[in-house]
Protein backbone atom coordinates (compact mmCIF):
# COMPACT_ATOMS: atom_id res chain seq x y z
CA UNK A 1 0.00 0.00 0.00
CA UNK A 2 1.07 3.18 -0.83
CA UNK A 3 0.91 5.93 2.69
CA UNK A 4 0.46 9.61 2.29
CA UNK A 5 2.63 12.24 3.98
CA UNK A 6 0.72 15.02 5.13
CA UNK A 7 2.38 18.06 4.24
CA UNK A 8 1.72 20.91 6.29
CA UNK A 9 0.01 23.97 4.78
CA UNK A 10 0.81 27.48 5.39
CA UNK A 11 -2.91 29.05 6.30
CA UNK A 12 -1.51 32.11 7.23
CA UNK A 13 -0.07 34.34 4.44
CA UNK A 14 3.36 35.28 4.02
CA UNK A 15 2.26 39.33 3.19
CA UNK A 16 -0.64 40.32 5.11
CA UNK A 17 -2.14 43.84 3.60
CA UNK A 18 -2.60 46.40 6.35
CA UNK A 19 -6.56 46.53 6.87
CA UNK A 20 -7.83 50.07 6.88
CA UNK A 21 -11.29 49.46 8.97
CA UNK A 22 -11.81 53.06 7.80
CA UNK A 23 -12.30 52.23 3.51
CA UNK A 24 -14.36 49.74 4.60
CA UNK A 25 -17.67 49.93 3.54
CA UNK A 26 -21.00 49.93 5.85
CA UNK A 27 -23.97 47.91 5.10
CA UNK A 28 -27.53 48.83 4.14
CA UNK A 29 -29.94 47.78 6.89
CA UNK A 30 -33.96 48.44 6.37
CA UNK A 31 -36.02 49.30 9.39
CA UNK A 32 -39.40 48.10 9.14
CA UNK A 33 -42.87 47.38 11.08
CA UNK A 34 -45.86 49.19 11.79
CA UNK A 35 -46.46 52.31 11.78
CA UNK A 36 -45.61 53.38 15.98
CA UNK A 37 -43.47 50.60 16.59
CA UNK A 38 -40.45 52.55 16.48
CA UNK A 39 -38.60 52.51 13.25
CA UNK A 40 -37.73 56.38 13.64
CA UNK A 41 -36.42 56.14 17.24
CA UNK A 42 -34.27 52.65 16.72
CA UNK A 43 -33.14 54.49 13.78
CA UNK A 44 -32.43 57.88 15.47
CA UNK A 45 -30.36 56.33 18.53
CA UNK A 46 -28.64 53.86 15.44
CA UNK A 47 -27.31 56.60 13.49
CA UNK A 48 -26.54 58.97 16.86
CA UNK A 49 -23.64 56.19 17.72
CA UNK A 50 -22.94 55.41 14.12
CA UNK A 51 -22.85 59.08 12.38
CA UNK A 52 -20.88 57.24 9.20
CA UNK A 53 -24.26 55.92 8.59
CA UNK A 54 -27.10 57.99 7.11
CA UNK A 55 -30.91 57.74 8.59
CA UNK A 56 -32.90 57.99 5.39
CA UNK A 57 -36.86 58.14 6.29
CA UNK A 58 -39.10 57.48 3.55
CA UNK A 59 -42.13 58.92 4.57
CA UNK A 60 -40.14 62.76 4.93
CA UNK A 61 -37.96 61.88 1.73
CA UNK A 62 -41.45 61.24 0.01
CA UNK A 63 -43.24 64.42 1.28
CA UNK A 64 -40.08 66.84 0.77
CA UNK A 65 -39.27 65.52 -2.72
CA UNK A 66 -42.82 65.30 -3.88
CA UNK A 67 -42.55 61.20 -4.69
CA UNK A 68 -45.92 60.73 -4.66
CA UNK A 69 -49.01 60.81 -7.31
CA UNK A 70 -51.54 62.71 -4.61
CA UNK A 71 -53.23 62.14 -1.53
CA UNK A 72 -55.51 58.96 -0.71
CA UNK A 73 -58.21 60.50 1.29
CA UNK A 74 -59.93 56.99 2.28
CA UNK A 75 -56.37 55.78 3.71
CA UNK A 76 -55.02 59.05 4.73
CA UNK A 77 -52.02 58.64 3.11
CA UNK A 78 -49.97 59.64 0.02
CA UNK A 79 -50.11 57.29 -2.60
CA UNK A 80 -46.49 56.52 -3.73
CA UNK A 81 -44.46 56.91 -6.48
CA UNK A 82 -41.91 53.88 -6.18
CA UNK A 83 -40.13 54.15 -9.22
CA UNK A 84 -38.95 57.43 -7.96
CA UNK A 85 -38.57 56.64 -4.18
CA UNK A 86 -35.95 53.79 -5.57
CA UNK A 87 -34.37 56.09 -8.49
CA UNK A 88 -33.75 58.75 -5.80
CA UNK A 89 -32.23 56.50 -3.34
CA UNK A 90 -30.03 54.12 -6.06
CA UNK A 91 -26.50 55.98 -5.82
CA UNK A 92 -26.90 56.81 -2.26
CA UNK A 93 -27.92 52.59 -1.34
CA UNK A 94 -24.61 52.22 -4.14
CA UNK A 95 -22.32 53.52 -1.36
CA UNK A 96 -23.87 51.78 1.81
CA UNK A 97 -24.07 53.11 5.07
CA UNK A 98 -28.08 53.85 4.98
CA UNK A 99 -30.55 53.60 7.17
CA UNK A 100 -33.67 52.77 5.52
CA UNK A 101 -36.96 53.54 7.43
CA UNK A 102 -40.54 53.14 6.28
CA UNK A 103 -43.53 50.55 6.79
CA UNK A 104 -43.23 48.74 3.77
CA UNK A 105 -40.71 46.25 2.39
CA UNK A 106 -41.27 44.96 -1.33
CA UNK A 107 -40.98 48.23 -3.19
CA UNK A 108 -36.73 48.24 -2.68
CA UNK A 109 -34.37 45.96 -4.86
CA UNK A 110 -33.81 43.31 -2.76
CA UNK A 111 -30.15 43.39 -3.93
CA UNK A 112 -29.99 46.99 -1.60
CA UNK A 113 -30.06 45.52 1.94
CA UNK A 114 -27.48 43.49 3.88
CA UNK A 115 -29.79 43.44 7.08
CA UNK A 116 -33.63 43.67 7.24
CA UNK A 117 -35.10 44.09 11.22
CA UNK A 118 -38.68 44.11 11.74
CA UNK A 119 -40.29 45.70 14.54
CA UNK A 120 -42.94 44.37 16.66
CA UNK A 121 -45.06 45.79 19.26
CA UNK A 122 -47.47 44.44 21.36
CA UNK A 123 -51.05 45.56 20.87
CA UNK A 124 -52.01 47.10 24.45
CA UNK A 125 -48.18 48.92 23.51
CA UNK A 126 -49.34 49.91 19.86
CA UNK A 127 -52.91 51.49 20.52
CA UNK A 128 -51.99 54.29 22.78
CA UNK A 129 -48.64 55.14 21.03
CA UNK A 130 -51.03 55.51 17.55
CA UNK A 131 -53.72 57.56 19.38
CA UNK A 132 -51.33 59.85 20.46
CA UNK A 133 -50.70 60.59 16.71
CA UNK A 134 -53.94 62.20 16.44
CA UNK A 135 -55.08 59.14 13.68
CA UNK A 136 -58.69 58.94 12.47
CA UNK A 137 -60.01 55.68 13.93
CA UNK A 138 -60.15 54.08 10.28
CA UNK A 139 -56.71 54.44 10.04
CA UNK A 140 -55.78 53.29 13.86
CA UNK A 141 -58.05 50.27 13.29
CA UNK A 142 -56.36 49.16 10.08
CA UNK A 143 -52.93 49.48 11.29
CA UNK A 144 -53.39 47.64 14.67
CA UNK A 145 -55.25 44.87 12.71
CA UNK A 146 -52.14 45.12 10.03
CA UNK A 147 -49.94 44.50 13.19
CA UNK A 148 -52.27 41.76 14.72
CA UNK A 149 -52.31 39.89 11.20
CA UNK A 150 -48.37 40.60 11.23
CA UNK A 151 -48.72 42.18 7.48
CA UNK A 152 -45.32 43.52 6.92
CA UNK A 153 -43.43 40.36 8.60
CA UNK A 154 -44.95 38.44 6.29
CA UNK A 155 -44.38 41.07 3.32
CA UNK A 156 -40.87 41.14 4.49
CA UNK A 157 -40.75 37.53 4.78
CA UNK A 158 -41.58 37.35 0.66
CA UNK A 159 -39.14 39.50 -0.42
CA UNK A 160 -35.64 39.02 1.45
CA UNK A 161 -33.70 35.98 1.70
CA UNK A 162 -34.45 34.53 5.47
CA UNK A 163 -30.87 34.97 6.73
CA UNK A 164 -31.05 38.74 6.46
CA UNK A 165 -34.03 39.55 8.40
CA UNK A 166 -34.49 39.74 11.91
CA UNK A 167 -37.71 40.14 13.91
CA UNK A 168 -37.27 41.70 17.38
CA UNK A 169 -39.66 43.75 19.40
CA UNK A 170 -39.96 47.23 20.55
CA UNK A 171 -41.94 47.65 23.72
CA UNK A 172 -40.65 49.70 26.32
CA UNK A 173 -37.35 51.97 26.24
CA UNK A 174 -35.20 48.38 26.96
CA UNK A 175 -36.12 47.15 24.55
CA UNK A 176 -35.42 49.84 22.20
CA UNK A 177 -31.94 49.87 23.75
CA UNK A 178 -30.79 46.50 23.31
CA UNK A 179 -32.58 46.25 19.69
CA UNK A 180 -30.23 49.21 18.94
CA UNK A 181 -27.18 47.59 20.75
CA UNK A 182 -28.07 44.56 18.67
CA UNK A 183 -28.00 46.48 15.16
CA UNK A 184 -24.85 48.18 15.57
CA UNK A 185 -23.06 44.92 16.66
CA UNK A 186 -24.20 43.62 13.86
CA UNK A 187 -23.01 46.72 11.37
CA UNK A 188 -19.19 46.32 13.17
CA UNK A 189 -19.63 42.57 12.85
CA UNK A 190 -20.86 43.05 8.60
CA UNK A 191 -17.63 45.59 8.49
CA UNK A 192 -15.38 43.07 9.89
CA UNK A 193 -16.08 40.11 8.11
CA UNK A 194 -15.95 42.33 4.67
CA UNK A 195 -12.67 43.50 5.89
CA UNK A 196 -11.63 39.63 6.46
CA UNK A 197 -12.70 38.69 2.99
CA UNK A 198 -11.29 41.27 1.02
CA UNK A 199 -7.56 40.49 3.07
CA UNK A 200 -8.00 36.78 3.01
CA UNK A 201 -8.91 35.16 -0.46
CA UNK A 202 -10.67 32.42 -0.66
CA UNK A 203 -9.69 28.82 -0.77
P1 LIG B 1 -42.38 54.58 13.73
O1 LIG B 1 -41.20 55.31 13.15
O2 LIG B 1 -42.26 53.10 13.60
O3 LIG B 1 -43.71 55.07 13.21
P2 LIG B 1 -41.67 56.00 16.16
O4 LIG B 1 -40.22 55.75 16.24
O5 LIG B 1 -42.11 57.34 15.64
O6 LIG B 1 -42.41 54.85 15.31
O7 LIG B 1 -42.30 55.71 17.59
C1 LIG B 1 -43.64 56.06 17.93
C2 LIG B 1 -43.67 56.56 19.36
O8 LIG B 1 -43.40 55.50 20.25
C3 LIG B 1 -42.63 57.63 19.66
O9 LIG B 1 -43.16 58.53 20.60
C4 LIG B 1 -41.48 56.85 20.25
O10 LIG B 1 -40.70 57.62 21.12
C5 LIG B 1 -42.22 55.74 21.00
N1 LIG B 1 -41.47 54.48 21.00
C6 LIG B 1 -41.04 53.81 19.93
N2 LIG B 1 -40.42 52.66 20.29
C7 LIG B 1 -40.47 52.62 21.63
C8 LIG B 1 -40.01 51.67 22.60
N3 LIG B 1 -39.38 50.53 22.26
N4 LIG B 1 -40.24 51.95 23.91
C9 LIG B 1 -40.88 53.07 24.27
N5 LIG B 1 -41.34 54.00 23.40
C10 LIG B 1 -41.15 53.78 22.09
Amino acid sequence: PTYRVAVGVRRTPLFRPHLDMASVRYPNVLITGTPGTGKSATAMAVVAQLPQMTHVEIGALVRDKQLHEGWDDDLQCHILDEDRICDELEEQMENGGVLVDFHGADLFPERWFDLVVVLRTDNSVLYPRLENRGYTEKKLSENMEAEIMQVILDETRGAYREEIVVELRSNDLEGLESNVARIIAWVNDWRKNQAAQAVEPSV
